[in-house]
């Protein structure tokens, strides 16, 4: 398929909207009530510090929703006020936040399931409205949804659209894009359905395999093993690894992504010799911004004396297991929650770990004075921090009662 004229087409079509439709203030309002935190905005007016009995919380000097979301998340809520009787259906999480889910299936507003691991597109009728999650959909749902006669209200940010850009890109030179990214994830999913050849590598790691690959060969059976779900159909990496180009899932650790885009220039130019590197690589820079200060705010923020570090945000939110990843590998104890319930008791807290397994943690809230960081995810509310700074005040409080 041309993707490239697919998406012109679609976007020119009167049943495609991506610009909201007029009810910003309205909603501004009402997700100002839903979703934002007084004792958030004290915090932040006071050096992201607060000092309560012998808590002291430090904040993380950026964190939570980014524009892209909050972007989302309003032409959401727009939608609903524009279409108030029309059924409206999501392809996915708008975000991943429980939270933010819970508020829109409240408005009526359906999320397509998954049937034996395929999305079922047949409770969508011609005329339904079906809003596209802000990490995108692939081109493949786009046309299915455009064949059956939907509304279609793209809130795919901006910054996942300039990636979808530069696989395009790499598809026209005939460049193999290598995205660095989750193969399952559906930010990834969708990139890798507008690029031409794609390998996509989770880590330096695989990055590290590939570029030896390319120097050396190797197995071409135990490549296409390891790679079997990460592709595109009928890769050969003996051929198709002569021009690579570098995108990635817009979540993924900055620095690593770097560190793998700088990888492949110098195989490149181990492989071809400096003054062909152009023939052979290609590199755009579409890490997010918003993804890397909050980055680079949980760097700073593990450099502090803290007792341990709470992290808020959805269980399958990419760039919040990523804030996580920082504060394990500084050794700092460091809870991964969703919402305020998983905090059980002073003594107990249910918590997602790196390795994506659930577990509850017991002696978790030390004695005494204690200095807590906190950071959450680009798809967490202020109010769902606030409540999970007020749950550890209220907890270490009794505590110091009894
Ligand atoms: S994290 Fe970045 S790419 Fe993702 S929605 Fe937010 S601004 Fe957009």
């Amino acid at each position: 398929m041309d993707t490239k004229a697919f998406k012109r087409a679609l976007q020119h079509s009167e049943n495609y909207h991506r610009r909201g439709f007029g009810h910003k203030e309205e909603v501004a309002t009402q997700l100002h009530s839903e979703y934002q935190s007084g004792l958030i905005q004290k915090i932040r007016d006071n050096n992201y510090t607060l000092t309560r009995g012998d808590v002291t919380i430090r904040l993380a000097e950026a964190f939570g929703f980014c524009w892209g979301v909050e972007r989302a998340v309003a032409m959401a809520y727009e939608t609903r006020k524009h279409f108030p009787s029309e059924k409206i259906w999501i392809t996915n999480e708008i975000i991943h936040n429980p939270s933010v889910n819970q508020r829109l299936r409240e408005m009526q507003v359906g999320f397509i399931s998954m049937e034996a691991g395929q999305k079922d597109f047949s409770v969508v009728g011609s005329g339904d409205v079906v809003i596209l999650p802000a990490f995108g959909a692939s081109v493949q749902e786009m046309q299915l949804l455009s064949d059956k006669g939907c509304k279609i209200v793209d809130t795919t940010c901006p910054w996942v659209s300039k990636v979808w850009n530069t696989v395009e890109k790499h598809k026209k030179v005939d460049c193999t894009s290598i995205i660095h990214g989750k193969y399952k994830h559906e930010e990834t999913v969708a990139t890798s359905s507008f690029a031409g050849k794609y390998l996509i590598v989770l880590n330096l790691q695989e990055a590290e395999y590939v570029a030896d690959y390319i120097l050396h060969g190797g197995s071409k059976e135990e490549f296409l093993t390891k790679f079997s779900k990460a592709c595109s159909e009928g890769f050969n990496p003996d051929t198709d690894l002569e021009k690579v180009g570098i995108a990635n899932q817009t979540t993924m650790l900055k620095g690593e992504t770097e560190q793998i885009g700088k990888l492949f220039e110098r195989t490149m130019m181990k492989k071809y010799s400096p003054t062909e590197l152009n023939q052979h690589f290609q590199s755009f820079n579409t890490i997010c911004d918003a993804t890397q200060e909050r980055q680079d705010a949980m760097l700073e923020l593990v450099e502090e004396k803290l007792d341990f570090m709470v992290v808020i945000g959805g269980f399958n939110s990419s760039n919040t297991a990523h804030l996580q990843e920082i504060s394990e590998e500084r050794k700092i104890p460091s809870y991964h929650v969703d919402s305020v319930e998983r905090i059980l008791s002073e003594n107990s807290i249910e918590h997602r770990h790196l390795n994506g397994n659930i577990e509850i943690s017991e002696k978790w809230l030390p004695d005494g004075n204690i200095i807590v960081g906190i950071t959450s995810g680009a798809s967490t509310p202020d109010k769902v921090v606030e409540d999970v700074i007020n749950k550890i005040f209220e907890l270490k409080q009794a505590a110091a009662v009894v």
